[in-house]
């Protein structure tokens, strides 16, 4: 049998740490693809955030609504046209509902309602807002209270 000479033996110990080298430069680079992929998801999600999408809901009165089919404030939003001229083209309607008459009990209970689909915005309906042809809402500075605790925007105002 023939003993391995120290040629023999160095060849061996250059092959071992070649092999662990490039072990190591394996698991270098995976932990430099996983770095870059957690950061590619974080971006992403920040993205998301950045980009999130306006979703919208019109509060009106209840009395104007015996009268008032909503016409006016569909085609204002549609056409981003008045007080929806600021409104994102990607943003959607969500909502539309009364404030369940006077003094406004189903605004709290609806906006909870519409906030489980990512509800944004609430615009007062033009027709809460009138101060002269029509008798004045009393309360709207409770509602918009009460929706502004909620956390959601208030934008005055749709179709006139
Ligand atoms: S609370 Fe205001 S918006 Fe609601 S019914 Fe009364 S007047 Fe209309």
């Amino acid at each position: 049998m023939r003993n391995r000479g120290s040629g023999d033996m160095d060849k061996e110990s250059a092959r071992v740490q070649q092999s662990a080298k490039d072990e190591g430069l394996v698991k270098d680079q995976e932990s430099t693809k996983d770095l870059e992929s957690a950061k590619d998801e974080e971006s992403t999600k920040d993205e998301g955030l950045a980009k999130a999408q306006e979703k919208i809901a019109v509060l009106r009165c209840e009395t104007v609504s015996e009268v008032c089919a909503g016409a006016g404030c569909f085609k204002a939003f549609n056409a981003r046209r008045l007080h929806f001229a600021n409104t994102p083209q990607d943003a959607e309607l969500i909502g539309f509902f009364t404030c369940g008459g006077c003094s406004g009990r189903r605004v709290s209970r609806l906006v909870k309602s519409l906030q489980k689909s990512g509800l944004t915005t609430i615009h007062l309906s033009s027709c809460m807002l009138l101060v002269d042809e029509y008798p004045r809402c009393p309360h709207l500075a409770e509602i918009k209270e009460t929706i502004s605790k909620q956390g959601i925007k208030i934008v005055e105002g749709t179709h006139h």
